[in-house]
């Protein structure tokens, strides 16, 4: 037997799930043992083809709009991304009987939109255009009443109504340093501008870039698991790449290593995007074993105790 070559993994924490998703996870769950199968759910609940089986398989029925949903009794989830305000109301006309699995962070954002437009305020959102997310957001108010900042030349090109009355929100998921890139531009040509009272790039966002930051330069590749729709993930390998990893990909299952990828590699790092369950970190962790003499240690640079309770009517 040809002896296994050593590979070192290093293992990013904080990584994987945040309480948003193990939330909106456990709604969908509590929703299904309670109301018993069907249960819809407007959207992937969260970005992870993994779950998302797993849930349509106990009874969960995916669906991108309300209207293929048919007149039913049964309960209707909104994703962890958050809805437009016409969601709810178009449920409400229907006599659904919904349950918001909104993470309470992005609706946290909802209300600051909500109260700089009942201020009067001219708002700016920095996001990523058609992400579930930013629809949901600018869906809080009406047409033309938040403008999408995508980048750095779309905020030095930016022509707001009011200069003097401007507010910014973001999305939860972004980069921590692209948008800082980007407020100090707005900032820089509109320094009345009112930020965020605390940061809207969520704490799970926020911990894992910084993990992935620490981890990239050591290792000669980085792993990150998560889906191409997941924007938290993705955002992870672009901090990787930055922060001088000279491989990084996104790998959804064991299934998807490329091994030819990983010749040359001595060190690896693995991280997980927040909507990762761990099961598929420990799958990936698996195969590298039966391909090379693997040691594994964590890269420890926060810690988390954050969860958030589940709508009152799942609560026991
Ligand atoms: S990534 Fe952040 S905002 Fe999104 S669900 Fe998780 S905690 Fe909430």
């Amino acid at each position: 037997m040809t002896k296994k070559r050593p590979l070192e993994i290093i293992l990013c924490a904080p990584r994987g799930f945040c309480a948003g998703v193990d939330r909106a996870i456990q709604i969908v769950e509590l929703a299904l043992e309670k109301y018993g199968a069907p249960v819809y759910v407007r959207h992937e609940i969260v970005h992870n083809k993994y779950v998302v089986d797993g849930l349509r398989e106990k009874g969960a029925v995916f669906v991108e709009e309300l209207d293929e949903i048919p007149d039913t009794d049964a309960p209707v989830i909104f994703s962890a991304h958050g809805v437009p305000k016409s969601v709810p109301a178009n449920a409400k006309e229907r006599k659904m009987f919904y349950l918001d699995a909104t993470c309470p962070l992005v609706s946290k954002v909802h209300v600051e939109a909500q109260r700089h437009f009942d201020e009067g305020k001219e708002i700016v959102l920095i996001g990523h255009a058609g992400h579930p997310e930013v629809i949901g957001t600018m869906g809080q108010l009406p047409d033309g009443a938040i403008t999408l900042i995508e980048t750095v030349e779309d905020a030095e090109k930016f022509e707001p109504k009011s200069p003097d009355d401007l507010a910014f929100v973001t999305q939860t998921t972004l980069s921590v340093d692209d948008t800082a890139a980007i407020v100090a531009a707005l900032q820089k040509r509109f320094p009345s501008i009112s930020a965020p009272h605390k940061e809207d790039i969520c704490y799970a966002t926020t911990n894992r870039q910084e993990a992935v930051k620490q981890v990239a330069p050591h290792v000669d590749a980085m792993v990150v698991v998560g889906a191409p729709n997941s924007s938290n993930s993705m955002r992870l390998v672009e901090v990787a790449d930055r922060a001088g990893c000279p491989k990084s990909g996104l790998i959804q299952r064991a299934s998807d290593i490329v091994w030819s990828d990983f010749e040359g590699v001595n060190k690896l790092g693995i991280s997980a995007g927040a909507s990762a369950p761990e099961e598929l970190v420990n799958e990936i962790i698996e195969k590298f074993g039966e391909h090379y003499e693997i040691t594994v240690s964590t890269k420890v640079t926060a810690e988390e105790n954050i969860a958030f309770n589940v709508p009152r009517e799942l609560r026991a």
